[in-house]
């Protein structure tokens, strides 16, 4: 029960990362309200205790009303992101401003959104935590194809810092997680798109020193800690969970 009592939103909770999470965060005694673009996605997270309502973070005018209909939150888990595939010189104007609408715009907006409400619960119990999601891959170490995916994961580390630094006087937390290469439904789908899947899936689990992907179960236990008052003392940090991708 080490998030009993905490009221916490999770983006992107329709699979992956993002519904492992609110499922471990359920687990461990939070209310969680899990959103997602795609609402369907949602289906048997009611079941678990969890709250959910779609929710797709390109749209302001839907952030702003999420703001008010959450209210006062102990957690916010930014997660949403997708991955766009290519270098620059392959990039289209409507790629780059999509990915970053996507993977940094939407996270602006939505603390913007949840903050007043978090500042005042941390008036009560003295922190809140955000967590956003930002990336190992091209953000902290360069892969081929990624220009916009690791231009935009790095630059969450630095909103995440940004925000860390202008309201830790107020007992709010941010701080930013950087997976390596997870098992979910999207890799999955950038392994069967490749030209060799097979080789695909190899060169995936070959840049991991551990040798194998990480599952989504490897990833909850620090989206936990992250969320929880265990980490009370942390704040404007990128935690990498790689592999040993960085070692
Ligand atoms: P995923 O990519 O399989 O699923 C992502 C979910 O995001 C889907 O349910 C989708 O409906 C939702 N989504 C997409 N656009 C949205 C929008 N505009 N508004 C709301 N929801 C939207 O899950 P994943 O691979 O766990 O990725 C989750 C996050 O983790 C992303 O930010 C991704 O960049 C990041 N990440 C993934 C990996 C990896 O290897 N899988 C590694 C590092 C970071």
């Amino acid at each position: 029960m080490r998030l009993k009592g905490k009221r916490i939103l999770i983006t992107a909770a329709g699979q992956g990362m993002g519904r492992a999470s609110a499922i471990a965060a359920a687990a461990q005694g939070a209310h969680v309200i899990a959103t997602d673009r795609d609402g369907a996605l949602l289906d048997g997270l009611s079941e678990k205790g969890i709250e959910t309502f779609a929710l797709d973070v390109t749209d302001p005018t839907a952030i702003r009303a999420c703001g008010e209909k959450v209210g006062s939150l102990d957690g916010l888990f930014n997660c949403a992101g997708i991955v766009h595939h290519g270098g620059i010189l392959d990039l289209s104007d409507e790629d780059w401003a999509f990915s970053l609408d996507v993977n940094l715009t939407s996270m602006m907006r939505l603390t913007r959104a949840c903050l007043p409400g978090m500042i005042e619960r941390a008036a009560q119990t003295g922190t809140a935590s955000i967590l956003n999601m930002s990336s190992m891959a091209s953000s902290i170490k360069g892969f081929p194809n990624r220009c916009a995916y690791g231009a935009t994961k790095a630059a969450v580390l630095g909103l995440t810092k940004s925000i860390a630094a202008d309201f830790v006087a107020q007992g709010i937390r941010c701080n930013a997680l950087c997976p390596g290469t997870v098992d979910t439904p999207s890799l999955r789908g950038r392994i069967v798109g490749a030209a060799d899947p097979v080789q695909a899936e190899k060169d995936f689990v070959a840049r991991q020193p551990m040798g194998r992907l990480a599952t989504v179960d490897d990833i909850t236990p620090m989206v936990v800690y992250l969320l929880s008052d265990e980490s009370r003392f942390v704040s404007g940090q990128g935690l990498l969970v790689d592999g040993g991708v960085t070692i």
